[in-house]
């Protein structure tokens, strides 16, 4: 029997699947999506599209699982399993990661290009910029580490030639980052249509960064 909190839990990631599909940041196979449950994590499954999803797909993986487990072969966890065990393992912070594969952000990811300081909601990542990790294969312990560098001090990076990932202390926070860089990388393709944006310096910045920590209400709660 599935306990109620982690029938729960499965059900927010189907949403959460969703939800990235209409917000227009996923789409198809694409992407996957992993909450802390327990010692462990709660993930998509691999090659099921949103729609598809059903919470019994769901799977749970220890936090300490090896590449070698029989549980990989048997419930098939996204492709991207090392990432999620990765992050959640690094970062207590942290009790949601999504991954998508949204348009503008790839379009950046592809040429390699880090999102710079070009709107203030570049600091909504936690820091001045949002970097672009270095390509690897898909699924590699290498993309796991190349990724877990590039969100040193970030909720958010790109990853080369793939997508983005986000993360939060929720679901629903995690989604909200991931449509954020998606709006980023928009806006810098369309500033850079009339030429190199003028950035936001280190100072302004800085203030920003200030400013975040009491930003909104949910800043205030988590408190
Ligand atoms: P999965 O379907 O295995 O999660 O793979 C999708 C993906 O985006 C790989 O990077
Ligand atoms: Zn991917």
């Amino acid at each position: 029997m599935i306990a109620a909190d982690e029938s729960a839990l499965r059900r927010a990631i189907v949403a959460t699947s969703l939800e990235m599909e209409r917000l227009g940041i996923n789409q198809g196979t694409s992407g996957n999506v992993s909450a802390r449950y327990r010692e462990g994590l709660l993930i998509t499954p691999s090659g099921v599209s949103a729609r598809e999803l059903d919470e019994k797909q769901i799977v749970w993986l220890p936090l300490d699982i090896t590449d070698d487990a029989e549980l990989l072969r048997m419930e098939r966890p996204s492709s991207e399993w090392r990432i999620h065990r990765d992050i959640l393992r690094a970062r207590d912070d942290i009790n949601a990661v999504v991954h998508t594969h949204s348009i503008a952000a790839t379009a950046l990811a592809i040429h390699g290009r880090d999102i710079p300081a070009l709107h203030y909601m570049v600091a909504a990542a936690g820091g001045k910029s949002i970097r672009c990790a270095p390509y690897a294969v898909f699924g590699s312990q290498q993309l796991s580490d190349h990724a877990l560098a590039a969100l040193d001090d970030r909720r958010a990076c790109l990853l080369a030639h793939h997508g983005v990932i986000a993360l939060g202390a929720d679901l629903a926070r995690a989604v909200w980052l991931a449509h954020e860089v998606e709006v980023l990388a928009k806006q810098y393709l369309l500033a850079l249509q009339i030429g190199a944006p003028p950035l936001l310096s280190d100072e302004q910045m800085d203030e920003v960064l200030e400013k975040f920590k009491t930003y909104g209400r949910r800043n205030t709660e988590d408190r």
